[in-house]
């Protein structure tokens, strides 16, 4: 196993572990592994649990929200466990390191007919990382986010325990689950259920399945090591469609019809960017076509269809919803060939990347900037309403920013881009105002990102104290000294 001693060692010869898509700066540790197998891991948090070692749990490091950024201790990161293979029941056993453009390359050469269907937009994420966050992404809004697609995990706890579990085995009933390696669990009662798409904290649902407590606890609760991944079955026709309405109106109004159109349309992800994000694209262009000139905002639509009759239907329906909210079918993008499917994915990929080195250029003279990213959701009924108060919110400190994001599930994105130190500031204000603008319409302060070292502090706005003592006894249960992500304590 690869592994490296001393804090400049790690700072010369690691210095990718120390740095993710959140632009956290600060980030440093005395060592740092790779194991490769779950052995290896066992061995290694053993011995660091001994010794007293607090262990940040590295994957992908796309991550937004600084969770894998340590603060001390050590890292032990999942890039070298890349075992992958189809099981006999067809589901997928994929080590923590592989990443979903591995795992998407795998499935389609070895799994025909089959897909995985958690697409969190960044394919070097890792199946790890994934679980690690619960991350959604566009087709969540018809598949939900990754924890429906995990069947098993492997889990190297806190001290060094192996845990093998799989869905349906052991479940939690009136909040209280006995397992054998574990014990007695008991989750705290919540003062309101959590929102459907929620990343902040631990999952916590009276009668939940104990794997689903490990899906979205950030690295706080055990190393993943193997997933047990289920699979799809592939549509005959999937079509991407970007739709530019002229006018805020016409594009609530699309909006409003697509969500509850249900079947035949059947929607597979139903996104925005707003009037921001095109001047932003048009601003900073890349390789890709600009938006058209006169549009306000853009509608990524995704559909998909199981026959030819069904296609038909389904692009003809649309045309009708596109006339009758007065969006032209004549400016929208897309299609169900591969070309066109895969522009739009590029567009939509684009803007968060955009975004992403746009910080990282501000950086350059103001070196602790870093994202500043709303991920609330609400009742995605109420969208158009969280959406007008976090724009006025930022409009209002006078920030550069940008609004987009997984509109069907009621979820966005408002991207501060602040360009020196003072409008920084406002940035963090404007970001806590925002999620606490979710909260109070009953959503989630984050949809999918989860909280990280960034926003832990957010936990506060949507839980009561009690609520989160009980999510710290949960901890303490699995994890009596806190050693597994440092940094990640409310
Ligand atoms: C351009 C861009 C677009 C994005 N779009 C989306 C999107 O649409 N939807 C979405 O959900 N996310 C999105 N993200 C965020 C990011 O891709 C996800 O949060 C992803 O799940 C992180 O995976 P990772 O492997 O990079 O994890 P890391 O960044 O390495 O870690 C994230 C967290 O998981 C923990 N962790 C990592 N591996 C393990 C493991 N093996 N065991 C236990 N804990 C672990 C870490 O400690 C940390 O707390 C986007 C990021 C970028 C850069």
């Amino acid at each position: 196993m690869r592994s490296v001693t001393g804090r400049e060692n790690v700072s010369e010869m690691c210095t990718d572990l120390l740095q993710d898509e959140s632009n956290l700066s600060g980030a440093w540790c005395e060592a740092a592994a790779w194991p490769e197998n779950t052995n290896e891991a066992v061995e290694y948090i053993s011995d660091s649990s001994r010794n007293g070692i607090p262990l940040t749990v590295s994957g992908g490091l796309t991550g937004i929200a600084g969770g894998a950024l340590p603060e001390g201790g050590a890292v032990i990161s999942s890039s070298a466990l890349k075992d992958i293979r189809r099981l006999d029941n067809g589901n997928i056993s994929a080590g923590a390191g592989v990443t979903i453009e591995e795992l998407n390359s795998f499935v389609s050469k070895n799994s025909e007919g089959f897909f995985y269907p958690p697409d969190p937009t960044e394919e070097t994420a890792s199946v790890g990382g994934t679980i690690a966050t619960d991350a959604s992404g566009a087709d969540s809004f018809l598949y939900g986010a990754t924890r429906k697609w995990v069947a098993g995990l492997q889990i190297v706890l806190p001290g060094g325990k192996l845990l093998s579990i799989k869905r349906g085995l052991h479940m939690f009933k009136n909040r209280i689950c006995t397992h054998p390696v574990l014990g007695t669990l008991q989750l705290p009662s919540l003062r309101r259920e959590q929102p459907p798409k929620n990343a902040a904290g631990y999952h916590m649902r009276g009668d939940m399945d104990l794997i689903d407590l490990f899906i979205g606890s950030e690295g706080t609760l055990g190393f993943i090591t193997e997933a047990e991944l289920k699979l799809a079955p592939e549509p005959q026709y999937v079509i991407d469609l970007a739709v530019f309405p002229e006018k805020a109106e016409s594009f609530w109004e699309l909006f409003a019809s697509l969500l509850h159109a249900g079947e035949p349309l059947r929607i597979r992800a139903l996104e925005m960017m707003d009037d921001r994000c095109l001047d932003f694209l048009r601003s900073h262009p890349g390789e890709l076509p600009l938006p058209p000139v006169n549009a306000a905002f853009c509608l990524l639509l995704r559909a998909e269809a199981d026959s030819d009759e069904h296609l038909e239907n389904i692009l003809v329906t649309l045309d009708e919803m596109l006339i009758a909210s007065n969006s032209s079918p004549e400016t929208a993008w897309g299609g169900f060939e591969p070309s066109e499917r895969k522009r739009i994915k590029d567009f939509r990929h684009a803007l968060p990347e955009a975004v992403n080195h746009c910080i990282t250029e501000s950086r350059r003279e103001y070196p602790s900037i870093h994202k500043f990213g709303s991920d609330g959701a609400v009742e995605p009924s109420r969208l158009e309403e969280y959406y007008v108060r976090s724009r006025s919110i930022l409009e209002e400190k006078g920030l550069p920013f940008v609004i987009f994001g997984h509109a069907g599930d009621g979820h966005i994105h408002a991207n501060a881009l602040p360009e020196n130190s003072s409008q920084m500031l406002l940035a963090d204000c404007a970001m806590r105002e925002i999620a606490a603008a979710a909260v109070e319409m009953g959503g989630t302060v984050s949809a999918e990102h989860g909280l990280g070292k960034m926003k832990l502090d957010y936990l506060k706005l949507m839980y009561s104290e009690n609520e989160i003592r009980g999510m710290e006894t949960i901890r303490r249960a699995i994890d009596p000294d806190c050693l597994m992500g440092p940094g990640l304590e409310s």
